[in-house]
């Protein structure tokens, strides 16, 4: 079925805010220093459907950097450039049970980043982003720009701080490179994903994006289509197997729908023909998932019957 009226969707995700707005669980991240400086009582909740129709709740204009967010769809973009099987074969698809940021995981799988929701993943499907290091960076903020319906822009000062602190992922794209497994300097892939994870999004943004791969690739906002449905598939099939780290099941579990969480503190959650959540909230679990999100997801995935296992 479809998602209830309007106003019944509407005053649901206002529940969910209100619900979770005390919830003061989590710690803001702070390996990357500027990320420190967000306020964590901050939280927005929003729910775009693929008709077109949204729904906003709390802070959901305060821009944050999009961070591992970005991965989901800089993997859609990828797949739809390269295909199902070049993508399959160098990033993977299974979860690796570990920390996003893990090296032991790159090492137990003799060089295969496993998944391209973990640091290693995504630095590779990056580096597999056709052309040189300025046509591969237009290529991501175009194609993030059209799933999020308006152009996004880099933070420059969140760009700098992790630049300067992210000697682990250039240790990861060097292992990577010592396996031969990332395509081309695997520091200029290190440095395009950086700045991707740098761009800055709102919680409605991310419900307009994730209403995107709801909608089978189509903007519901623009009208425009970003990427094919098979791509869409795919790519919501990784999420649910990845997008929430060595917590996918967990989250699979309680809420029932693919997702991907960021270390600024947004989340993207997918129902697939329905809608896009897109939440905000700094404070983070220890994997590195938004709390309040979570929490808000898993209302909202219970209160509209969003949970794609449930047969009625
Ligand atoms: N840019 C961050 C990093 O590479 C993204 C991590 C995340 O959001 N989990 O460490």
């Amino acid at each position: 079925g479809s998602l209830p009226g309007w106003d019944d969707v509407e005053a649901l995700v206002v529940e969910a805010w209100q619900r979770n707005r005390g919830v003061d669980d989590g710690v803001v991240a702070d390996y990357i220093p500027i990320l420190a400086e967000a306020d964590p009582a901050a939280f927005g909740l929003a729910v775009v459907e693929v008709d077109g129709s949204t729904h906003d709740a709390g802070d959901v204009d305060v821009a944050f950097s999009i961070q591992s967010i970005s991965k989901a769809f800089v993997y859609a973009l990828a797949c739809e450039e390269l295909g199902h099987e070049v993508v399959l074969e160098r990033v993977g698809v299974d979860n690796t049970g570990l920390a996003f940021n893990s090296v032991m995981a790159i090492e137990l799988a003799a060089g295969h980043p496993r998944n391209p929701m973990v640091n290693a993943g995504a630095i590779a499907t990056t580096a597999l982003v056709p052309g040189d290091v300025d046509e591969q960076w237009r290529f991501i903020v175009d194609g993030l720009s059209r799933f999020a319906g308006r152009p996004l822009e880099v933070d420059q000062v969140v760009y700098e701080s992790e630049a300067a602190t992210n000697q682990r992922n250039r240790a990861i794209a060097r292992l990577l490179e010592s396996y031969g497994r990332i395509a081309g300097d695997p520091l200029d892939a290190v440095d395009v994903y950086t700045r991707q994870c740098a761009l800055l999004v709102t919680a409605h943004d991310l419900a307009v994006m994730g209403a995107t791969l709801a909608d089978g690739g189509v903007n519901p906002v623009t009208g425009e289509r970003v990427v094919a449905p098979e791509v869409c598939r795919d790519t919501l099939a990784v999420l649910a197997a990845t997008g929430m780290y060595e917590r996918s099941g967990e989250w699979l579990f309680e809420i029932g729908l693919p997702g991907k969480s960021g270390v600024a503190g947004g989340i993207v959650a997918i129902s697939p023909g329905k809608a896009g959540i897109g939440a905000y909230s700094p404070r983070l679990d220890p994997a590195g998932n938004s709390v309040r999100g979570q929490r808000a997801a898993a209302y909202l995935s219970r209160a509209l019957g969003l949970n794609l296992f449930a047969s009625a």
